[in-house]
């Protein structure tokens, strides 16, 4: 359980001449925990404050409470840490009867889910169209089939959950944010072209999720086909097929004819059976988020693969930071149903905001602790994001490289230089290393990986270096080996100083104050340049003078919480620790820039 333990530095403190607070509270190692649907007097007791002062210290703060006020975790985080105390979340009752393991006898079989990687070309894309036509379409979704990002085949009495979106990006996002959701991964190779740059790399990046991989190799309707050439060059990579003595399937295909897709399917079938895929139907839902999206008429959609459980309409879910009630689900054949079984992919709607992909769900018994959960995910983000350096389990510091080079003898002498710089605290670790220019790809995965890439002797182009700036990847471009040596090191050595700027990204009016209890005051803004957004670093001015400076607690458009509001639109803004805000304030957001000084 992550613990929000927040340094009391900075902290405005209060009178402490009540009689029974902790003497020495530093030295006290008290946690309070939220528990929800918590009030005055179980944080009186917590805290060791009595009621009436508890209540008069939230007035102080802008929060009008009474005894049966319901407290919201934000203002208990902040009191507890007013207090000098650490604060956590109780456990919900809900995870303790999730983080049980299933009884056996209640596990039955699911379908494997199945993610299709290759080199671009090479016939991933017509491989998902031919098994998505080869299902028996009922005459009742009169073939119409809805493209919901993935979808399963039903045959001879078992299924297979294909994932829609062919390549690596898909998989290795989601892979990135936990999300262990592919069971088997279908390698294409064109049976014409053989191994390809594309090709290593899905490789690499299904051996980095432990994921089983099936080759397929396809267009071998063709007349240059030369399969065997293929799987000569797979071997070399650590494919070799059974026959040759090793453990990876191999399948003959033609996409396009459709020829070979039932064998590839029963082999598909096969691998899950020795993986003995199996799920518990009868629980409450958890799984994960292939696409989700905002639809003009049905608000945020989530198409979702159920992992364990049932998932059913009506269903309080929460769905990473967003929660709600399911209003429906929509199966791959674009049929309503009632529920969804483990594996099967659906779309849901009847959330408050659009999740990401990759983010894991989780159905609660009420609303309420839909939303909690959703509420302590978004608290978790934020503790996360400060940890993200930060491995209290790693004690070695690593530092994690991706390396593209022009030729493959500049990768040996990169892997040689990086090696020795290798120390009992410094470990580096080399995610990939490849020959050809800076892909979409590096970049997902070294945002994944949380590594910089290295481009030697190659020039990113300005589409991958803008892609790379939007995901807070760093690419380095080198021509001399020495300098990466030299670069590494002062990275390792924390010499590489690093200074940040902020950068204004908008200004907001206030035009009107609300005062509502348990959130303190909001602010009526009108966006009048550029934008605000929700984690931005806030200052208020107030007469061309700044009275205060922090950070936004919460960014509403109506009663909707958002990411981001533009310029001519009227915003909610409430801000951490300050409730003294006036009409007339200008609220200027900026963001934080990261500048190298070398
Ligand atoms: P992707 O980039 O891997 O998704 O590749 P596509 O599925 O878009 O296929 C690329 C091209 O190869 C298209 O023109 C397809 O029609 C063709 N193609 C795919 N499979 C086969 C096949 O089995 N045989 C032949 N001859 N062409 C194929």
């Amino acid at each position: 359980m992550k613990n929000y333990n927040n340094s009391n530095k900075n902290k405005a403190s209060y009178s402490n001449s009540y009689s029974n607070r902790p003497k020495n509270k530093q030295e006290v190692e008290k946690i309070i925990h939220f528990k929800y649907g918590m009030k005055v007097p179980d944080l009186s007791i917590e805290l060791g404050i009595p009621n009436a002062l508890l209540i008069k210290k939230f007035m102080l703060l802008g929060e009008m409470v009474n005894m049966n006020t319901e407290l919201d975790i934000d203002i208990v985080k902040y009191m507890a840490e007013e207090e000098g105390y650490a604060f956590e979340l109780a456990k919900l009752e809900d995870d303790i009867l999730e983080d049980e393991p299933d009884n056996p006898s209640d596990l039955v079989k699911r379908a494997p889910i199945v993610t299709v990687m290759g080199h671009v070309d090479h016939g991933k894309t017509t491989l998902l169209d031919s098994i998505r036509k080869s299902r028996v379409v009922d005459s009742e979704a009169g073939g119409i089939t809805q493209h919901i990002g993935a979808y399963q085949v039903n045959r001879k009495g078992y299924s297979i959950t294909f994932i829609d979106t062919p390549g690596h990006a898909a998989f290795t996002e989601m892979r990135a944010r936990g999300a262990k959701i592919t069971d088997v991964v279908v390698l294409v190779v064109a049976a014409d072209d053989g191994v390809m740059p594309q090709t290593r790399e899905a490789i690499d990046h299904a051996k980095a999720g432990n994921v089983p991989i099936v080759v397929a190799i396809n267009k071998i309707d063709k007349n240059n086909a030369n399969p065997e050439v293929v799987i000569s060059e797979l071997s070399k990579l650590g494919l070799i097929p059974e026959e040759w003595g090793g453990t990876t399937p191999f399948v003959h295909i033609s996409a396009l004819r459709k020829e070979g897709i039932d064998s590839l399917l029963d082999i598909l079938e096969l691998v899950s059976e020795i993986k003995e895929l199996k799920a518990n139907p009868n629980r409450r839902a958890t799984g994960t988020v292939i696409e989700a999206s905002l639809d003009k008429g049905k608000g945020p959609t989530a198409t979702v693969i159920v992992q364990n459980g049932t998932l059913k309409q009506g269903d309080y879910i929460s769905v990473g930071t967003s929660y709600g009630r399911i209003r429906s689900i929509t199966d791959d054949l674009n049929r309503l149903v009632k529920e969804a079984y483990p594996s099967q992919p659906v779309e849901i709607t009847g959330l408050n905001e659009v999740p990401k992909a990759g983010d894991t769900f989780k159905v609660f018994s009420d609303e309420r602790l839909a939303k909690v959960s959703a509420e302590r995910k978004k608290l978790s983000v934020i503790t996360e994001k400060d940890q993200s350096n930060f491995d209290p389990f790693e004690v070695k510091k690593k530092v994690s490289v991706i390396i593209k080079t022009d030729v493959n003898g500049s990768i040996d002498a990169l892997k040689n230089v990086l090696k020795k710089l290798e120390s009992d605290v410094f470990s580096i670790d080399i995610v990939l290393s490849m020959v050809g220019g800076v892909t979409e790809n590096d970049v997902v995965l070294a945002k994944a990986s949380n590594a910089m890439v290295i481009a030697f002797n190659i020039r990113p182009t300005s589409q991958i270096k803008s892609l790379a700036d939007e995901q807070g990847v760093t690419i380095k471009t080198y021509n001399i080996i020495y300098r990466v040596q030299e670069d590494i090191e002062a990275m390792l050595k924390g010499m590489l100083d690093k200074t940040y700027e902020d950068i204004v990204i908008g200004t907001a009016e206030v035009r009107q104050l609300f005062k509502v209890a348990k959130i303190g005051t909001i602010a009526g803004c009108y966006v009048t340049h550029g934008i605000i957004k929700r984690d931005s670093s806030l200052k208020v001015i107030r007469d061309q003078v700044v009275v205060y400076e922090g950070a936004i607690s919460s960014l509403r458009r109506g009663k909707d919480d958002v990411k981001e509001v533009k310029t001519n639109f009227e915003c909610g803004i409430t801000i951490s620790n300050f409730n003294d805000i006036k009409e007339g304030d200008i609220i200027e957001a900026s963001e934080k820039k990261e500048v190298e000084v070398a």
